[in-house]
């Protein structure tokens, strides 16, 4: 099996949660939130682009949707 374009991931952080980009040729990604180091092949991507800006793009619509999520936890908590 012959290595591929470079592809950009987005993985969610097996400790904490938040999503991060990470290369599909790197090995290893530090969680910028939480200083987690895990192995990106063993974490399976929830999205992937070979372009840069579209896997940004994906990024944003799932960290809005993300926070949304986390809102509407929120909300049901103060009812
Ligand atoms: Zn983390």
């Amino acid at each position: 099996m012959s290595q591929k374009a470079k592809r950009y991931l987005i993985i969610r952080c097996e400790k904490c949660g938040k999503l991060t980009l990470a290369h599909s040729n790197s090995a290893s990604r530090t969680c910028p939130s939480c200083g987690h180091r895990q192995r990106v092949l063993a974490n399976p991507p929830i999205a992937s682009s070979e372009s840069p800006e579209e896997v940004r793009k994906i990024l944003g619509l799932l960290k809005s949707a993300d926070q949304r999520a986390s809102r509407n936890k929120d909300l049901r908590k103060a009812i």
